[in-house]
This record gives C-alpha cells, sequence and structure tokens, in this order.
C-alpha cells in the first residue's frame, strides 16, 4: 500500500461514505486539546462504510453481477449490505450468534440476507467462505484487505486536512483495518505522530498477537465493546503486519472504563457512542493515555442497543457475561 491508494479511496468513496465531523470535546482535562472524529456521523452509524465503499468500488461489472458477500460483527455488515444497495448489487452478510439483533434487524432493513450461526466470528467466516464458494460472490472482508484497509485510512486524511498539527491518534482496534490504515496514512505523512490502538481486555486479539509476535487465537467473551470481538485471522496477510509497524502502542481498557465513557461522552459531549466506538476515548477519560500534544479519538461507531445505553446513561447497572458493570 501506498499512500496514493488512500488518495484514489477517497476520491472514490465520496458520494457514498460522509466527511465526518471533528469536534472538540469540553469534558476531558487537560492540558491539551483533545478532539473527536465523529464516525457516528455516517449514513451506516460506523466507519466501516468507508472501506466497503472502496472495495465495492474497485469490482468488476461482472463481478458486481454476483454480488458480494461478508461475514461480520455487525457495523461491517450493514455496511456491505448499504453500499451493495446503493450501487444496484446483491448482498449476503453472515454473522454469529453473539451479534446483537438489533444489528441483525437493521443489516436485513437494508437489504441484505442475513446468515446468523456459529458461536464466533471465526465461524461466521467459515459460513461466508463456503457460500462465496458455492454462488462466486465477492467476498468483502471487516479488515484484512487492501481496498477496505485504504478505505478506512480516508479518515486520517480527513484529520490532517483539518488540523495538520495533532500529535496523537487514538483508535478504536480489533482486527487492525482501522487502526492500522489510519496508522499507515498519518505516520506516512508525519512520522512523528503518535498512533495508540486501543481495545477491551477481555478478548483483545490483535494485542495480544502483537505481544507474541505472530497472530493468535483469543476466547470470544462478551463486552460493551461487541464490535471489537473475533480474532485477526492466523493468515493474517495486511493488518499484523501494518499494526506491528506503525502502531506506538496497544492499551487495554476495562469494561467499566467503556461503560464510563459512553456515560461521559453523551452527559459530557452529548454523542451516542457505542462501547467500541467508546473505546479510545475510554482511554483518555480513564487517564491511562495522558497526551502531551493536542490528540484525537476516533469515535468510531453510534450502534448500541438502545435498552443498555439508556441504562448507562442513567448509570445503572448492566450484565456483560459474567460481569456486572456500574453497580
Ligand atoms: C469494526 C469496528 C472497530 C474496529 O475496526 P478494525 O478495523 O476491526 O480494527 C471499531 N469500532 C467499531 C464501531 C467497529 O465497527
Amino acid at each position: 500500500m501506498v499512500l496514493a491508494d488512500i488518495f484514489c479511496a477517497q476520491r472514490a468513496i465520496r458520494d457514498v461514505a460522509a466527511r465526518t465531523p471533528l469536534v472538540k470535546a469540553h469534558g476531558t482535562a487537560g492540558s491539551v486539546d483533545v478532539f473527536l472524529k465523529l464516525e457516528i456521523c455516517q449514513p451506516t452509524g460506523a466507519f466501516k462504510i468507508r472501506g466497503a465503499a472502496n472495495a465495492v468500488a474497485t469490482m468488476t461489472v461482472k463481478q458486481r453481477k454476483a454480488g458480494i458477500i461478508c461475514c461480520s460483527t455487525g457495523n461491517h455488515g450493514r455496511a456491505v449490505a448499504y453500499v451493495a444497495a446503493k450501487n444496484g448489487i446483491a448482498s449476503t452478510v453472515c454473522v454469529s450468534s453473539l451479534v446483537p439483533q438489533n444489528k441483525v434487524a437493521e443489516i436485513s432493513r437494508l437489504g441484505a440476507q442475513v446468515v446468523r450461526e456459529g458461536k464466533s466470528q471465526d465461524d461466521a467466516q467459515l459460513n461466508a467462505d463456503s457460500i462465496a464458494a458455492r454462488t462466486g460472490a465477492t467476498p468483502i472482508p471487516p479488515f484484512d484487505h487492501e481496498a477496505v484497509i485504504a478505505g478506512q485510512a480516508t479518515i486520517a486524511i480527513e484529520l490532517l486536512e483539518e488540523h495538520p498539527d495533532i500529535g496523537e491518534i487514538l483508535v478504536p482496534l480489533s482486527g487492525g483495518g482501522l487502526a492500522g490504515g489510519i496508522a499507515f496514512a498519518a505516520k506516512t505523512i508525519n512520522p512523528g505522530i503518535r498512533v495508540v490502538g486501543v481495545s477491551m481486555e477481555r478478548g483483545a486479539a490483535m494485542h495480544e498477537s502483537l505481544l507474541r509476535g505472530r497472530p493468535v487465537e483469543v476466547a470470544e467473551v462478551p463486552t460493551l465493546a461487541d464490535s471489537l470481538g473475533g480474532g485477526i485471522g492466523m493468515e493474517n496477510k495486511f493488518t499484523f503486519d501494518l499494526c506491528r509497524r506503525y502502531l506506538d502502542a496497544t492499551i487495554l481498557v476495562s469494561e467499566a472504563e467503556i461503560y464510563a465513557a459512553m456515560r461521559s461522552l453523551f452527559w459530557a459531549e452529548k454523542i451516542v457512542a457505542e462501547g467500541s466506538g467508546a473505546a479510545a476515548y475510554a482511554a483518555l477519560n480513564s487517564g491511562k493515555v495522558k497526551p502531551s500534544r493536542t490528540a484525537v479519538a476516533i469515535v468510531s461507531g453510534a450502534n448500541v442497543d438502545m435498552d443498555v445505553f439508556s441504562r448507562i446513561v442513567l448509570g445503572e447497572p448492566v450484565t456483560i457475561g459474567d460481569l456486572v458493570v456500574g453497580a
């Protein structure tokens, strides 16, 4: 990947994905300015529309006829369904049974055929592979794909166009398409920028893989950051390497810190974020990361179950698997 791929992506996705607002956070105390990049303002409520739109833009007419397929914890599936409908092509989305019902319903509403089977993201992936082999549909993976990564990386270009003096970028991290793409683009433009990936303590596959020096599997457990669940793929082609080369650090936030971040984004900033969307902000809000230069937290998605969200806003306890948070 070269920087020009990301500028091409920026052009390719401009009619489908939004150029999202970058707003100053009022609530975060400290000596430096903190900005929030509001990917919650995408038409699908999360940044994944960027990668999906760019991947579809590279497809031939013949490929478009056979449709597209993906597996997803929700937001990627939503993006694929939306982008497919916009381009008049058929889509199939495979999800695991861990994926919340609100996300499944939204994906079907956007026009995709949803296949909900298996206990993990990896099961959903195997399912998608076999359907793709049978139907000839083009798979659009959620992160480990060059056009997808270039699409997500357009966020870095937008940030730096608006604030060329940004010193630190905090990015929610799961498969690493978002963090790897942003880190590559930002560091290629300015090697002095610090880019930090933020994952939840429970099931942080990329963090674990970077520690061990190779892709490893981690147990998938329920978390408020459900969009950050799932492995990085044992055959990872791009994102592991990008994250290893370009991320300065990865840090982990607890369920309680994610809960507190969602609350504080709502009350202090009037922003609705899902757990994964609040993860990067949680690193600042908890004091785990203390930036010394202008910092940006990517607020990556808004697609939260509203029952859970309203409990969190009101400070009521929520049950996450075997854990109760907010009590
Ligand atoms: C997918 C997703 C992420 C993580 O992106 P990766 O490219 O898998 O690291 C973060 N936040 C939200 C809301 C997501 O949907």
